[in-house]
């Protein structure tokens, strides 16, 4: 969906929701070779990186995507924040903050290192003792699974899901958290093959499969 709910005149002049679906053709022409058995099924692309970005796809295309109009919308990021009520641009706003200083403010001191205050790096949150440092990452992970369940209920169920980039193809214990609080949708992997973190993690014949796949932007 193209639309935001503003009215109809912006969407003509460029208020709308492009679509950022970084790495997915990639992804889905691995999957096409590693699964042909999910050609023409619904997948769930977790683009997790210093960018993250969830994609939604039937029949090997993007459906749609986390990101909109711009490269902050979405999930939490390294340094951006993720999706946000625009009421809280009117209350920086009117606190003082200017259009200059938000975008600072949105695009480099918020997200995993804004939350945290250590850093935009989930290895070194990982390593913090610092309560912030998890609050973060608990944020982060919140945030994967909700959309999640958000694309799936588009798609009309989930065959398959796929983590990618940085954190979704190095960090297990991100991967296992978020497979976790998808259980209810009968998502599961083994232990041994997310250690692993190449290939698919899910039991065999199991669907939704699921899959670590390195990706080629
Ligand atoms: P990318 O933008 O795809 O290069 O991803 C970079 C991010 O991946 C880094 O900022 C880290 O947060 C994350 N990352 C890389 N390696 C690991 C790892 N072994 N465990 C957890 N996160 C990692």
């Amino acid at each position: 969906m193209e639309r935001f709910g503003l009215p109809d005149k912006l969407l003509r002049r460029g208020a709308r929701r492009w679509g950022h679906g970084l790495s997915c053709e990639y992804i889905a022409d691995r999957l096409r070779c590693l699964a042909p058995n999910l050609c023409g099924c619904r997948i769930v692309v977790a683009h997790l990186g210093s960018g993250a970005s969830l994609s939604a796809m039937r029949d090997g295309r993007s459906v749609d995507t986390t990101m909109s109009f711009s490269a902050l919308d979405g999930l939490p990021m390294g340094t951006r924040c993720g999706t946000l009520d625009p009421g809280a641009i009117l209350f920086l706003l009117r606190d003082g903050l200017n259009a200059d200083r938000i975008d600072d403010l949105l695009y480099k001191q918020s997200g995993l290192l804004g939350i945290s205050g250590v850093s935009n790096d989930v290895r070194a949150l990982l390593a913090s003792d610092c309560p912030l440092a998890a609050e973060a990452i608990e944020f982060f992970v919140y945030r994967v699974i909700r959309e999640i369940g958000s694309l799936t209920a588009l798609l009309g169920g989930l065959d398959g899901l796929d983590f990618t980039a940085g954190i979704g193809e190095n960090s297990p214990l991100i991967r296992q958290r978020i497979c976790e609080g998808l259980a209810w949708l009968g998502v599961s992997i083994d232990p041994d093959a997310n250690q692993r973190g190449n290939g698919c993690m899910s039991p065999e014949g199991h669907t939704p499969s699921v899959w670590v796949i390195p990706t080629d932007e």
